[in-house]
């Protein structure tokens, strides 16, 4: 067996792998970077126009034959760990026969995403895979390992041909909602695996545990229940554990849980493979507000349908502004517009629920600042979608790999310090042959 980590050795985001034998060629995740070399924020904008030649030659496409719109022979698959951007965002600029290898539910999220928002995919001959049920790509046996993460149906995989074994962690945490996944790993992971590549987003920020899901809950809990105020929260519509968590905050605290149609849509397609709360009769708490702009695009767009499906389950704006202390609205910078419509809520509180690093970005500034105006109290109330030093050592002794190659991570060289076992840094594009 050989690999090559295209990009990822020195970089969290744009994760890419390639695995391959005599016989049989795959690739592990299609990530879009999450920065630019100089280490700046990755603004995909900038580079829209380029041909698939073009992107290569700029470093910004992993240089794999087989793999893009205008191949020949193509490679024998693409498997997806997880529906984040930085594990499939280039997937637009494969193939459109390209086989992928999937979660059903990833699948599902990464279609809604290319609706609502502006990211898109390719993704279309798809096979979906189900958790410890390994399967054959060619002559290489992959087995997916359900992963607790911040995305929904994340998965590691352990790939093995001709006795050789190779695991690669994808994202991973043991703080999330799935931590009883995450220790039934601990107790069934493959044993000596020849090469282990292990993510390491949170390598440098070794100095506590992280608060798990649970506290989050209880500290959003203890927030909503401040008197008289309207509670908005700002949150990715793609972290589910987290949009469960204010659920339950929600529930203990009596408040209404209002979600605009992006984010109803996804949570009543999830509630088909987990149990989670979304706009119906069973979840009554739970309501819908209509972004102006986003309905008019997706009336525009020929996707009217999914207006409709959550009218029973509307909540107007009077109705918000004239019961707003029993409120927690999920907001976003784009909804600006429709807050404004809402009258009287001056002086709630703004929880801020996301990675502390995104309060850099000119409209998240912009955003709190416009609230700040309307004296809002600002929180930040969030806990990683990765794993802690104590969660990765957990992985490693689970595992017991012969070699530890540093991936996802903007610290490889620290990986020796934590860690009971030979670690091997590699450069972009290396070559390894197990
Ligand atoms: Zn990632
Ligand atoms: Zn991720």
């Amino acid at each position: 067996m050989n690999f090559k980590i295209h990009r990822g050795t020195k970089e969290i985001g744009g994760s890419c792998v390639e695995i391959w034998t005599d016989n049989t060629r795959i690739v592990i995740d299609i990530g879009m970077p999450l920065v630019e070399k100089d280490g700046s924020e990755f603004d995909f904008t900038k580079y829209q126009k380029l041909s698939p030649n073009e992107l290569i030659n700029k470093g910004i496409l992993p240089n794999i034959d087989g793999l893009y719109a205008n191949a020949k022979n193509l490679i024998d698959g693409v498997l997806i760990s997880h529906p984040h951007i930085d594990h499939y965002g280039f997937s637009s600029y494969l193939h459109p026969e390209m086989k992928y290898y999937l979660g059903e539910a990833a699948h599902k999220i990464i279609e809604l995403t290319s609706i609502f928002t502006p990211q898109q995919n390719n993704i279309k001959n798809a096979t979906y895979f189900e958790k410890s049920k390994p399967f054959n790509i060619g002559d290489i046996t992959v087995t997916p390992f359900g992963m607790d993460h911040s995305a929904f149906d994340a998965y590691a995989f352990l790939i093995e041909t001709n006795g050789k074994t190779l695991f690669y962690s994808g994202d991973f945490r043991g703080h999330g909602r799935k931590q009883r996944t995450f220790k039934w790993f601990t107790h069934n992971a493959p044993k000596n695996v020849d090469y282990l590549l292990l993510e390491g987003t949170q390598i440098e920020r070794n100095t506590k545990k992280d608060t798990t899901e649970a506290d989050i809950e209880n500290e959003l809990a203890n927030i909503f229940s401040e008197k008289e105020k309207i509670n908005l929260i700002y949150s990715s519509g793609q972290n589910i554990d987290r949009l469960v968590s204010i659920y339950r905050a929600c529930k203990k605290t009596g408040k209404l849980f209002v979600i605009d149609i992006y984010i109803a849509t996804v949570l009543k397609e999830l509630s088909k493979h987990a149990a989670i709360p979304f706009p119906s009769k069973n979840f009554d708490e739970v309501k819908v507000i209509f972004p102006y702009f986003l309905c008019k695009r997706l009336a525009s767009e020929n996707n009217e349908k999914l207006l409709y499906q959550f009218r029973k389950f509307k909540i107007t704006k009077e109705q918000i502004s004239s019961n707003k202390s029993n409120i927690v609205l999920l907001v976003r910078p784009s909804m600006k517009f429709d807050l404004e419509h809402i009258p009287n809520i001056e002086g709630g509180n703004l929880i801020y629920s996301l990675w502390e690093g995104y309060l850099q970005k000119e409209n998240t500034q912009k955003f709190i600042e416009y609230l700040s105006n309307k004296q809002f109290k600002l929180y930040k109330v969030h806990t990683s979608g990765h794993a802690d030093i104590w969660t990765l050592n957990q992985m490693v002794s689970a595992i017991g790999p012969k070699i530890i190659v540093p991936i996802h991570t903007f610290s490889g060289d620290e990986y020796k310090r934590h860690f009971n076992c030979p670690v091997l840094e590699i450069r972009d594009g290396e070559e390894i042959t197990i």
